[in-house]
């Protein structure tokens, strides 16, 4: 049993940080490392391997003659439970704690239907999931397609999710499933995702255009949620505009009346060529309808005028642009490109890359796993399960 106060800079926890990066370490180079002394370090890594945090790594080090264990992260040590549930699909998985995939499963699945028959679907299906993975469970992430308390977890009057609105989504599925839950909105959970496919950024906007339109920002690597955990809601920004569009929210001109999937879907039907939503516009860019694709390229550069003011603001080095809508591909990024690069100052450009999401449709599931193992694996929370 460890002495050290719990959250202790120097406890096991700590040492378990030092080898998540992959490498495996002797007993003397992690004295090295932490200036610990090496009785220190032997108790705590027989506390970590006993909690199979941690394993023998068998390319043992040779050192003065004799073969020294070296110790690894095990990321099969716990699986983790991840959702992505949007307007009207959803995606689930189980990854290991390296945010791999080990089953997923996608499902048309209408987030109207309500908290307790979705929810239901959910828990059903993670345990399916779960029984074909083995393992224990330490925690669960789940995305929703609206405003989420940060600090509850619960939603805040979401627009398109009649009856969730304050519903304890945690406790719910806390109390069917054994295991901790954190809930965030889908365009967070895609950030935390994207970042964690390109780690070594520090500043990072993740930009979500489908039927609504929303960002997720990434702050000296960590997600900048807000007060409320209300930052990065971008949709309801005034827009110039030379059409006076009223939006869901009430008041006229938001940048998501503008340009998101659903007015472009409406545009088009106007002019003559049907389509209902986001992915009917996507296929008729991809099939080269010329309204189609000068729409969403005006969609791009009045998304990119919102940006543009954003980077002046955040001045972040790389842009990620996801959501059904980005799958129309270059059309939307040269006219996000062509109004930040204009607008933007030199300074806060120079360096700055706008690309399109690489994790795609998986964005959502890897980030919700993501939010969930840096829960676990905090320091402080690993000294408190080897200290009980
Ligand atoms: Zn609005």
């Amino acid at each position: 049993m460890l002495s050290e106060p719990t959250g202790s800079v120097t406890g096991a926890g700590a040492l378990l940080s030092i080898l998540r990066d992959g490498q495996a370490r002797t007993r003397a180079e992690l004295v090295q490392l932490t200036g610990l002394a090496r009785s220190t370090v032997s108790q705590r890594l027989d506390a970590l391997l006993s909690h199979q945090w941690i394993v023998p790594a068998t390319d043992a080090i040779s050192s003065g003659g004799r073969p020294a264990t070296a110790f690894a992260f095990n990321q099969g040590a716990r699986v983790v439970a991840a959702a992505d549930l949007g307007a009207t699909h959803a995606r689930v998985a189980v990854t290991d704690l390296a945010s791999n995939v080990l089953l997923e499963r996608t499902a048309d699945l209408p987030i109207d239907r309500g908290p307790e028959a979705t929810l239901a679907w959910l828990v059903e299906t993670l345990q399916g999931l779960l029984d074909e993975t083995g393992g224990q469970l330490c925690g669960v992430g789940v995305g929703l397609p609206g405003p989420v308390e940060h600090s509850t977890g619960r939603p805040v009057n979401p627009p398109i999710m009649p009856g969730w609105d304050g519903f304890p989504v945690p406790e719910w599925l806390g109390q069917r499933l054994g295991a901790p839950v954190l809930v965030d909105n889908d365009v967070n959970i895609m950030a935390l995702g994207e970042h964690w496919a390109r780690s070594e950024v520090e500043h990072l906007v993740f930009v979500k255009i489908g039927t609504g339109i929303g960002c997720g920002i990434i702050s000296e690597r960590r997600l900048h949620r807000g007060a409320q955990g209300a930052a990065g809601d971008i949709g309801h920004i005034r827009v110039t505009s030379d059409r006076e569009v009223v939006c869901r929210c009430g008041n006229t001109g938001c940048l998501e009346a503008v340009a998101g999937g659903a007015s472009i879907a409406g545009q088009l039907t106007a002019a003559g060529v049907p389509a209902a939503n986001s992915r009917d516009v996507v296929g008729l860019v991809r099939a080269g309808n010329t309204q189609a694709v000068q729409l969403i390229r005006q969609a791009g550069r009045e998304v990119g005028d919102v940006l543009a003011s954003i980077v002046n603001f955040f001045n972040p080095s790389v842009i990620v642009i996801g959501g059904d809508i980005a799958e129309a591909g270059e059309h939307v990024l040269a006219g996000v490109r062509e109004v930040i690069y204009s607008r933007s100052l030199p300074l806060a450009t120079q360096h700055l890359s706008i690309r399109a999401t690489e994790l795609g449709d998986r964005a959502g599931v890897i980030g919700a796993a993501v939010m969930v193992i840096e829960a676990v694996l905090a320091p402080e929370a690993v000294d408190l399960t080897v200290n009980s």
